[in-house]
């Protein structure tokens, strides 16, 4: 594996999410659940926050009378919220049913699993030993990983490196196996002898459950949704036929996917159980190369005006060969998360150009590529292999008076790796002088206002004379408006560190002047400003300042 960024950092990320109460790992107490995690009381509300700007940016607070800048034309959004569990006819059509089978291998000797395509070896000798040495690392690591391995395997010093007789080009450890590599003869990436490896198993990424009190045969087997969009794509009628849009429109849904990854990892990046936000934009054929791109720049700006680094952030275009069968286009939007290696970024959001896939597949049944064509996948007997729901999904435009099916994109974005992104983005470490004025090293979470899960704290500055009262005043106007806490434990200092380590963007303090006067300081997080501000201004002022 390829060393972190910065896995101190990362650590530190991790530890004040747990210490803070942002994120949990499940069952705790029980000693957690491998790829599932709890939200705390902060880290409910930034997700909160995050899923309601999504929610509001791109549907409730849509103008449907102009085109936003960039849009082809104007267009209208709606909201949908399906079940978890639907009829498995759905995963069937979509291919999940039969796509989803990852192939998984385990270690006997190191207790580790891999992803069966994600290891690659190559055969080395020295005297009279010969093995086929695997490892998991990727790209350019590979060479020089295998050379460890085997030179380790072997028992040479470093300069002994030389003696090893390598044979053929490194090799996926599939396409290995099917060219004669037994494995047996196979070296596992954290193994000492060959051997240890057990046979590839088929890993459903699906989460399988039984409907109905009484477990029987096939037919109530169903699946916890890997995604939200096949819910979008077999409500479209529905939508269609119950409000006013007219293509081009988008349906818009936040929530639960469940998918049995093979390895979690990374904090909350790859769970088991996590939250997405996904469009299904459905256009004219004609128009949907230029709404593809028209939503990739609308997605991308989205993390940057929610304040996320852009020099951490990456807009990659997918090449023609890492394409889904049925796609003209793919972008996706990576972050370089602090547990990743120097240069590598993780996927937040995909943007994808699905043309009439998903559509087709519900209407006729499973789909595949045949001659560059998508034509229904047919079984031994000649008939779908996965049958369709037989329903007209096509749609007559009055304005150009043709019939088609809607082309689409898909926005598909992650809740908890936007979450864990902003916490990444947001984490600080700085000084600020402390009332003596005297240099104090501080965590700050520089979140941005808007998803920040408390807007602002109200402390008095002693808790005598008044203030108390005077500060639970502002306290109780403000929290009608915006989430805020009142806090008059300990000194203003560790009350400002606790708000900095809360992402809290403004502190108010009331002090004796405020009593005579009415006015409090207002100090903001990040520029660390300090201003007097009338009491009674601060509601309207702060309103102005989050939106
Ligand atoms: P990856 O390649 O990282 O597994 P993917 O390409 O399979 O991701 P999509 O199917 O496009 O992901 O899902 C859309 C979004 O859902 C992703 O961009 C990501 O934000 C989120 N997502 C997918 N899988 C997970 C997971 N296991 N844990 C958390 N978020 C996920």
């Amino acid at each position: 594996m390829s060393k972190p960024l910065d896995q101190s950092r990362m650590d530190k990320i991790v530890s004040l999410a747990k210490r803070r109460g942002f994120i949990f790992p499940s069952s705790e107490i029980y000693g957690g659940l491998n790829g599932f995690w709890d939200y705390g009381p902060l880290g409910v509300t930034l997700k909160r926050n995050l899923k309601d700007a999504w929610w509001h940016d791109m549907v409730a607070g849509h103008d449907e009378l102009a085109a936003p800048a960039g849009a082809p034309a104007p267009y209208e959004m709606a909201g949908l919220d399906c079940t978890i569990i639907m009829h498995p006819q759905v995963w069937k059509c979509s291919g999940h049913f039969d796509l989803s089978n990852d192939w998984m291998i385990d270690c006997r000797e190191s207790k580790r699993r891999y992803r069966y395509d994600h290891l690659t070896g190559r055969w080395a000798a020295h005297r009279d030993k010969r093995t086929f040495v695997t490892t998991d690392a990727s790209g350019d690591d590979v060479p020089a990983e295998l050379a460890a391995r085997a030179q380790k395997f072997f028992g040479l010093r470093a300069k002994q490196v030389d003696e090893i007789a390598w044979e053929g080009e490194p090799t996926p450890l599939p396409a290995a196996v099917a060219a004669g590599v037994t494995l047996a003869d196979s070296l596992g990436p954290d193994a000492s002898a060959p051997g240890s490896l057990t046979a590839p198993r088929e890993f459903n990424l699906m989460f399988e459950t039984r409907i109905g009190a009484v477990a029987g045969g096939d037919d109530d087997r169903a699946f916890l949704r890997p995604e939200t969009a096949q819910g979008i794509f077999v409500n479209f009628k529905n939508v269609l036929d119950t409000s006013r849009v007219r293509v081009p429109f988008g349906i818009c849904q936040i929530g639960k996917s469940f998918r049995n990854e093979i390895t979690p990892r990374n904090f909350t990046f790859r769970s088991r159980e996590f939250e997405q936000m996904e469009i299904e934009f459905f256009c004219r054929p004609a128009d949907s190369a230029a709404w593809y791109r028209y939503w990739r720049d609308r997605r991308w700006r989205w993390y940057l005006d929610l304040g996320l680094t852009a020099s951490r952030l990456r807009l990659r275009e997918h090449d023609r060969d890492e394409l889904s069968h049925y796609s003209c286009g793919t972008a996706d939007i990576e972050y370089a998360f602090p547990f990743l290696a120097a240069g590598e970024f993780g996927e937040l959001e995909g943007i994808a150009h699905r043309g009439d896939f998903d559509l087709r597949s519900h209407m006729e049944g499973k789909l595949v590529r045949r001659d560059g064509d998508l034509v229904v996948e047919t079984g031994a007997d000649g008939k779908p292999r996965h049958r369709g729901s037989g329903k007209d999904l096509s749609y007559f435009d009055d304005v150009s008076r043709e019939r088609y099916v809607p082309h689409v994109i898909e926005p598909s974005a992650g809740a908890d790796r936007a979450v864990l992104a902003f916490l990444c983005d947001a984490y600080h470490e700085d000084e600020v002088p402390d009332e003596d004025g005297k240099p104090r090293s501080r965590t700050v979470m520089k979140l941005h206002p808007r998803l920040a899960p408390v807007k602002a704290a109200i402390l008095p500055l002693v808790k005598k004379d008044g203030m108390p009262e005077l500060a639970g005043e502002l306290y109780r106007s403000l929290k009608r408006q915006m989430t805020c806490q009142y806090d008059e434990k300990g000194s203003v200092g560790r009350r400002y560190a606790r708000q900095d380590e809360a992402g809290t963007p403004w502190c108010l303090t009331v002090d004796g002047q405020s009593l005579a006067d009415r006015t409090l300081t207002l100090r903001d997080r990040d520029s660390l400003v300090q201003e007097r501000v009338p009491l009674d201004e601060v509601p309207g002022l702060l309103r102005d300042r989050l939106t």
